[in-house]
């Protein structure tokens, strides 16, 4: 019971959805070097972005859950230069790294060009843009019904009376979710306008900047922009600072993917979740925790276990202490980012994901 709680309360942060109203500000802006700065998501933003400014233009990365969200991404860059935006970057096709495309053609007019790997593009047209239709028609409305219902009840849906705290939480979160509704509505996901199979790379006047594939990992078409002067990289959720969430993902082969991205020359990694990265600890450490787990699934699979022993019997918590995303007040995500992974892992050894 505990887990699935814990699950629903991941799958909310992850959605979004404990974003306070009116907030000030959506975002951490720090500058990791001349003209790169990343824009770290504030709580209920949750997913990080970045910019880098070029001579003429500027580049984004990744647009957040909410066109809104992604103006007030536009509002901070405003702060830092007048040029226009003129590339927009998803690292991947999920929801929120992308419904926030189009607040840039609706800034910046039609020249903004959207960049993307080839299937990244595929899977915003054949999954990004039902969900939103989900989202509108089912998710939120059901969600906004139970908070109603929970603060109405004065009850938890553990049934657990509802302290002050979890009173002023819920109604924050029916609030943001009320707005959020709203902004679904109008959501329409600008698609990429330029796509590329292995590598594209953009010859600025003062730098290269290059959009790199390398092979399948946190979904089948993640990116990273690799900038050689700077020496920084913009991982996307192929790195982030707790086990990214797996249930696209592949994990066998994001090894390979992930120490690609590991193997390129850089000092800073601006990531699709959590705080910046200084140095290679942390995709060291997400590297070794990937191989432990890929290979005693594979070991589970050839001694014939069933996956319910084996999420029973596998034993990565060596690894928890090793992510920031798991110290207080989490600990316990360890526990069921970890599951997830097993069972993604299982069903890509056993041949149930289609390629
Ligand atoms: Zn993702």
């Amino acid at each position: 019971m505990r887990r699935k709680m814990l699950g629903v309360v991941v799958l909310l942060l992850s959605l979004g959805l404990f974003a306070p109203s009116g907030m000030a500000q959506s975002f951490d802006i720090v500058k990791v070097a001349d003209g790169v700065y990343a824009a770290i998501g504030r709580a209920g933003v949750a997913s990080n972005g970045a910019f880098i400014v070029n001579k003429d233009d500027v580049l984004v990365v990744d647009t957040h859950f909410r066109p809104s969200w992604a103006k007030d991404l536009i509002a901070e860059i405003r702060k830092i230069t007048n040029k226009p935006v003129r590339y927009v970057v998803n690292t991947h096709w999920h929801n929120d790294h992308v419904q926030g495309n189009q607040a840039y053609v609706s800034v910046f007019g039609s020249g903004v060009e959207y960049i993307a790997q080839h299937t990244a593009r595929e899977d915003m047209v054949s999954k990004a843009i039902p969900s939103v239709q989900d989202q509108l028609t089912k998710d939120v409305p059901g969600r906004i019904a139970r908070t109603e219902k929970m603060l109405a009840e004065g009850k938890a849906t553990d049934g657990t009376p509802l302290t002050d705290v979890g009173r002023t939480n819920l109604s924050g979160r029916l609030a943001s979710d009320k707005a959020y509704l709203e902004e679904l509505k109008s959501i329409q996901i600008a698609l990429p306008t330029i796509t590329f199979e292995r590598s594209l790379v953009l010859y600025k006047p003062d730098r290269t900047i290059h959009i790199l594939f390398f092979g399948k990992g946190h979904t089948r078409g993640d990116v990273v922009i690799y900038l050689p002067k700077e020496r920084v990289v913009v991982t996307g959720d192929l790195l982030t600072n707790g086990i990214p969430f797996m249930r696209d993902a592949y994990p066998s082969q994001w090894i390979g993917t992930l120490d690609s991205v590991r193997n390129l020359d850089w000092d800073t990694a601006v990531t699709g979740h959590g705080g910046v990265q200084t140095g290679k600890e942390q995709v060291d450490r997400l590297l070794a925790y990937m191989k432990d787990m890929v290979a005693a699934v594979k070991d589970a699979i050839g001694k014939g276990m069933t996956l319910e022993d084996a999420k029973k019997s596998i034993d990565l918590s060596k690894h928890q202490a090793g992510f920031p995303a798991y110290q207080p007040p989490n600990p316990p995500g360890f526990a069921a980012a970890s599951t997830q992974a097993v069972e993604r892992t299982w069903a890509e050894l056993t041949g149930k994901i289609p390629n």
